[in-house]
C-alpha cells in the first residue's frame, strides 16, 4: 500500500496602493518595465525599509478567516540568496515569528501564512545576443524589470496533511475565492498574482510492529521523501502535476528505487513533471531578524485587535454556501454554481432580494442561472454579470412563474434581453416576440376548434379511450399557437369540447 502526501505553499500578491517597504505604487496592470521603482526597491545603500500597515492588515485578516491564531508578537527577517531578481541579496520574510499560525480551510490544517515581498521579475529573452540577424537589442539577454520588487505577498503553508489531487484542487480554488472575497488579492493564477507549490510525497504505509518502527506520534516519520513541483500555472496543471507526481514515485518504489528530495516543473505539453534542482536546505539562507524594520506587537495596535479584525470581515464563502443552503434550500450543486465567483454571487443574491427572498422563485432563479444563462455565457465565451439587471431577470422569472412564459419562451427572451445589453424589460421583449403564453380562453377557443376540426380521427380515438391520442391533439395546438399556448390550459379545452 503506498500512501500520497501533500502540502501546498501558496503566494498571492496583495492589493495594496504602496509596496510592501516603500512608496512605489503596488500597480500590477503596469505594462512599461521599471517606472514603479525608487532607492529603497532598488536596494540603493543606506535606504530603511518602512512596513506596510494595510499589508499586515491584509494578513491579519486571512488568517482571521481562516480561523489561525493572530501572533502577539511577529518580526521580519532576512532570507538571504543571491539572484538577479532579488537586489538587496537578501528578501525580506518572516521566518520563526510569523504573523498568523494555525487556521484551517475545507479541513485542510494550515501550518502559518506570513508577510514577505516579491521579488523583481526576469525576463529571458529569445535568441542569441549579438546576431547580426536580429534587430532588437535585447535578443539573447536577460532582462529585470523592477516594478514588481517589493511587492507585497502572501505566503500561506498547509501542514502535509492532503490525501490527494482533487482536495489540493478544491483547497486552492477556495483560497482564491477566500482572497477575492476579502480583497486582500485579485489572485489570478495566469497573471502570476497567485503562485502555487505542491510538495509531494509517497509512504509506503508500514506494517504495525515493525522493529524499526518510531514514535507513532511523529508525523513526518511515516511520510515519504517530500518532492517540490513549481510553475503550475492553473488549478488544473495542479491537480494533473499532484496525480503525475504520485503515480511516478509509487512506481519508483515499486520497483525498489528511491525518491530524492528535489524542486520539479511541470510541462504542460508533455503533462509530466521534470526535475529542475536540488532543493536547498532553510540553513543556507542564512535566516536572521531584519534590524532594519522594528517587532510587531500586534496585539498593542487597536486596529489590529482579533475582534476588530473579525468585525471588518465580509461574508466568507462557506457561511454564504450555508445561507443558500439554510435560506432557499438550494441543491448543493447549485449553491457551488452560483456562489463559485464573487460576479455571480453578487448577481444571485440581487435577483434573490428583487424576488423578496421568496424561496421557490429564488430556486426557479438558480435554476436559470445554472443552465440557460451559464450556457448562454459559455457560448459568448464569457461572464457578464455586471451588464445584466437583476431586476429584469428576477421579472423573468415571475413571468415564468406565472406561466406568462414557457420554459421555451423563456429560454429565448433570457437569450434576447442578454444579447440586448441586459437592461430591457423581458415582457416587453417577450410580447414584441410573440414569446407570451396565451391563457385568454378565446384566443385558445379559436385554435383548439380548428385543430379538432382537422384531426377528426384522433378526436374519435380519443373517445374510443385512446390517451395518448388527447396528447397529440395538444401537441398539434402547442404548434398551431407557435409554442405560445399554455398547455395545460389547451388540455382543458380540448376535453372539454370533445367532451
Ligand atoms: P522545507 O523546509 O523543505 O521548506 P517544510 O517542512 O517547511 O519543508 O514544508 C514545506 C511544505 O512541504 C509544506 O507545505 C509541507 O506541508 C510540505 N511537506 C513537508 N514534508 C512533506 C512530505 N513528506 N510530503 C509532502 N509534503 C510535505
Ligand atoms: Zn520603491
Ligand atoms: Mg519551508
Amino acid at each position: 500500500m503506498y500512501r500520497p502526501t501533500i502540502g501546498l505553499e501558496i503566494h498571492a500578491e496583495l492589493k495594496t496602493r504602496t509596496k510592501m517597504f516603500c512608496s512605489c505604487a503596488n500597480d500590477p496592470d503596469e505594462t512599461r518595465p521599471n517606472v514603479n521603482i525608487c532607492p529603497i526597491c532598488l536596494a540603493h545603500p543606506g535606504t530603511l525599509p518602512v512596513a506596510n500597515r494595510e499589508a499586515v492588515r491584509h494578513i491579519l485578516r486571512v488568517g482571521t478567516a481562516l480561523g489561525g491564531a493572530l501572533a502577539d508578537y511577529s518580526e521580519f527577517d532576512r532570507k538571504s540568496y543571491f539572484y538577479p531578481d532579488i537586489p538587496k541579496g537578501y528578501q525580506i520574510s518572516q521566518y520563526a515569528n510569523p504573523l498568523v499560525v494555525g487556521g484551517s480551510l475545507v479541513g485542510v490544517e494550515l501550518t502559518r501564512v506570513h508577510l514577505e515581498e516579491d521579488t523583481a521579475r526576469s525576463i529571458h529573452v529569445a535568441g542569441e545576443a549579438g546576431d547580426p540577424e536580429r534587430s532588437e537589442r535585447t535578443a539573447g539577454r536577460s532582462l529585470v524589470d523592477f516594478n514588481r520588487a517589493g511587492i507585497p505577498l502572501m505566503e500561506l503553508v498547509t501542514e502535509p496533511v492532503i490525501p490527494d489531487a482533487s482536495t489540493a484542487g478544491r483547497f486552492a480554488r477556495e483560497l482564491q475565492l477566500l482572497l477575492r472575497t476579502l480583497g486582500a488579492s485579485e489572485a489570478n493564477l495566469e497573471k502570476g498574482e497567485m503562485r502555487i507549490e505542491a510538495n509531494v510525497s509517497v509512504a509506503k504505509s508500514q506494517e504495525p510492529n515493525l522493529k524499526n518502527q518510531t514514535s507513532t506520534n511523529d508525523q513526518n516519520s511515516k511520510l515519504g521523501t517530500k518532492v517540490e513541483i513549481k510553475n503550475l500555472n492553473s488549478f488544473r496543471s495542479v491537480e494533473r502535476a499532484i496525480d503525475f507526481e504520485i503515480k511516478r514515485q509509487t512506481k519508483l518504489l515499486q520497483e525498489g528505487g528511491k525518491v530524492v528530495q528535489e524542486t520539479r516543473g511541470w510541462n504542460e505539453e508533455k503533462q509530466e513533471t521534470f526535475h529542475q534542482r536540488f532543493k536547498e536546505g532553510s540553513a543556507d539562507y542564512r535566516y536572521f531578524p531584519e534590524p532594519d524594520l522594528p517587532k510587531l506587537l500586534i496585539s498593542e495596535i487597536p486596529e489590529f485587535g482579533t475582534e476588530a479584525i473579525r468585525a471588518s470581515l465580509p461574508e466568507l464563502p462557506w457561511l454564504r454556501r450555508e445561507r443558500y443552503a439554510r435560506d432557499y434550500a438550494l441543491k448543493e450543486n447549485d449553491i457551488a454554481y452560483v456562489s463559485g465567483t464573487l460576479e455571480r454571487a453578487a448577481f444571485f443574491d440581487a435577483v434573490a432580494a428583487a424576488l423578496s427572498n421568496d424561496s421557490d422563485n429564488v430556486r426557479l432563479a438558480a435554476n436559470y442561472i445554472v443552465s440557460d444563462l451559464a450556457g448562454i455565457y459559455a457560448k459568448k465565451g464569457n461572464e457578464d454579470y455586471e451588464s445584466l439587471d437583476p431586476n429584469a431577470f428576477a421579472k423573468l422569472i415571475k413571468l415564468v412563474k406565472a406561466q406568462s412564459l414557457s420554459s421555451r419562451g423563456a429560454k429565448d427572451t433570457l437569450a434576447l434581453l442578454v444579447e440586448g445589453g441586459g437592461n430591457e424589460d423581458p415582457e416587453i421583449i417577450a410580447k414584441e416576440h410573440d414569446l407570451i403564453q396565451v391563457h385568454d380562453a378565446t384566443a385558445l377557443g379559436a385554435i383548439v376548434d380548428s385543430v379538432i376540426a382537422r384531426e377528426q380521427k384522433a378526436v374519435e380515438e380519443y373517445r374510443g379511450g385512446k390517451q395518448a391520442s388527447l396528447q397529440y391533439l395538444v401537441g398539434q395546438a402547442m404548434r398551431e399557437s407557435r409554442g405560445a399556448g399554455n398547455p395545460q390550459e389547451l388540455q382543458k379545452l380540448l376535453r372539454e369540447r370533445i367532451g
